[in-house]
């Protein structure tokens, strides 16, 4: 790859903001192939939160451009502020929208402060640091200092303002930031993976960084570390998975305690990970048998929720049903799937009355859900609503961790223990390419956005249910082969 000289560059707020969240991102955005990008679900998630958290904020239609801001409009948008003098770089930034406040400017007795929208429930660096660099180049461009600006977000309590004071220590950091950012794009390589690799869940860039720390056997990779692990790994002269492997479990577990982290059972999961992703043959931990509550049952339910975290609402209850049609034999062909749609949580009464109606129309079948959300929310939900502690005990009891049970027994060759990454090892491809759960919930919002017989609002109900229907299955996948390795090591 050639790399022009930075010097030809100009950096954005959006180059900012990308560096602030990840060093290599910053580089990538400017000099990888764009083509590599992915799609992510949650980016138009975001767009969509933005969209009507502006909305929300301004309530009249705000103005555009210079023109805007001349009338005196109370909100304007459309405003590309640009400097040539800051570390002799040229700057431009595209504030979302900005709001008149009082004082003076070169547009008359008042002025603009920037607006950011805050993605989740915290003000974070990034909001900040975009604030400052828009309050520094809206300053030269009205003429008129800035002391603070504004964090806006539509949450399910309403429109919430926060003011951002404009420090001088933020203006400071704002420096040193842009500073460190032209250092890193000068650099002939891209900086190197983020030691915090859950952000790369929410990256485009994910799919060309997946590849790269799986060639360098990226630490990373190993489940269950992640950046302070690895940074006391390497501090100690384990830099990849084939060191983490030859590591000797007395060694590791000494040199976790000098940083106050002994742990010999940690130690020794840790090397057995590595050594489990480098033969890519699982390895089972615990010979007990892993879902004995499958022994003598007539089927089972498999039960999963897709839900919108920011409104804290489940809006949609998915279950299959199998029935056993002999000692090892489940009659998965014929499973039927049904699934309770909440409108919104005024509705989780009626919900948690159909779900109740679901559980007992297959009494005493086990419900195998993965992870602890389905548990969690059925608990909660029934609580509400005032079930009595015999009758949701009853049920509870049915309920059996999947995701539990494979940590619980088994080491596999996966850097994740999700349902996707677990059932994808195991060979089960999702109808729909590429979907998560942002992407259902992106369906869901999609659906409850359009008209109700439009071609569009059905077939957004139609992904969303094979997604979850998918999901469903992917469990009952993962289930499966537990019970025939479990026959395996009788
Ligand atoms: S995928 Fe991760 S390491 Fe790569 S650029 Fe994105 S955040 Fe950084």
């Amino acid at each position: 790859m050639s790399i022009p000289p930075i010097e030809s560059k100009i950096i954005t707020d959006r180059l900012l903001s990308s560096w602030i969240r990840c060093k290599r991102k910053a580089w990538l955005d400017v000099y990888e192939n764009k083509e590599r990008k992915i799609w992510l679900a949650h980016r138009s998630l975001q767009l969509d939160h933005q969209y009507k958290s502006l909305k929300a904020f301004s309530c009249t239609k705000p103005g555009y451009g210079i023109k805007g801001c001349l009338k005196g409009e109370e909100n304007v948008v459309g405003i590309r502020l640009k400097t040539s003098n800051f570390f002799n770089h040229h700057i431009e930034a595209h504030p979302l929208i900005l709001h008149k406040t009082k004082g003076n400017s070169c547009f008359g007795n008042f002025k603009y402060q920037p607006v950011i929208v805050r993605q989740g429930r915290r003000i974070t660096r990034n909001h900040r640091l975009s604030l400052a660099l828009w309050g520094h180049l809206l300053e030269q461009f009205q003429q008129s200092s800035i002391d603070e600006g504004l964090a806006i977000s539509l949450t399910k309590n309403g429109l919430e303002i926060d003011k951002v004071f404009l420090s001088k220590k933020l203006h400071q950091q704002l420096l040193n930031s842009i500073n460190k950012l032209i250092i890193d794009l000068d650099k002939k390589d891209p900086p190197s993976l983020t030691s915090d690799r859950k952000k790369c869940v929410l990256c485009p860039w994910n799919k060309v960084c997946n590849k790269k720390a799986l060639e360098e056997g990226h630490l990373s990779e190993i489940n269950g570390i992640g950046s302070k692990r690895q940074e006391i790994l390497q501090s100690i002269g384990i830099n990849n998975i084939t060191e983490l492997a030859k590591a000797k479990s007395i060694f590791l577990s000494d040199k976790l305690d000098t940083f106050g982290g002994k742990n010999d059972m940690l130690s020794h999961q840790l090397i057995n990970q590595a050594k489990v992703q480098l033969s890519s043959i699982p390895k089972r931990i615990n010979t007990n048998p892993v879902l004995p509550e499958l022994s003598n049952v007539p089927g089972v339910i498999i039960y999963d929720i897709e839900s919108d975290p920011d409104a804290n609402h489940d809006f949609l209850h998915g279950f299959i049903s199998i029935r056993k049609t002999g000692i090892r034999n489940w009659d998965v062909d014929n499973f039927n799937y049904n699934n309770i749609l909440t409108i919104s949580n005024k509705d989780e009464k009626d919900t948690l009355f159909e779900i109740y109606k679901q559980f007992n129309n297959f009494n005493s079948w086990p419900i195998l859900h993965y992870g602890e959300t389905e548990y969690l929310s059925f608990q909660k939900m029934a609580k509400r609503h005032g079930m009595p502690d015999l009758e949701l005990n009853s049920i509870q009891n049915r309920f059996v961790d999947v995701h539990e049970r494979v940590r619980k027994h088994w080491l596999l060759p996966v850097n994740s223990y999700g349902l996707k990454g677990v059932a994808q090892w195991l060979g089960f491809k999702w109808d729909q390419k590429n979907v998560d759960g942002a992407q259902a919930l992106l369906w869901w919002r999609q659906w409850r956005s359009t008209q109700n017989n439009s071609i569009v609002h059905k077939a957004n109900l139609k992904k969303l249910l094979r997604y979850n229907q998918d999901d469903c299955i992917a469990t009952w996948v993962i289930a499966q082969w537990l019970l025939n390795n479990d026959r395996e090591h009788k």
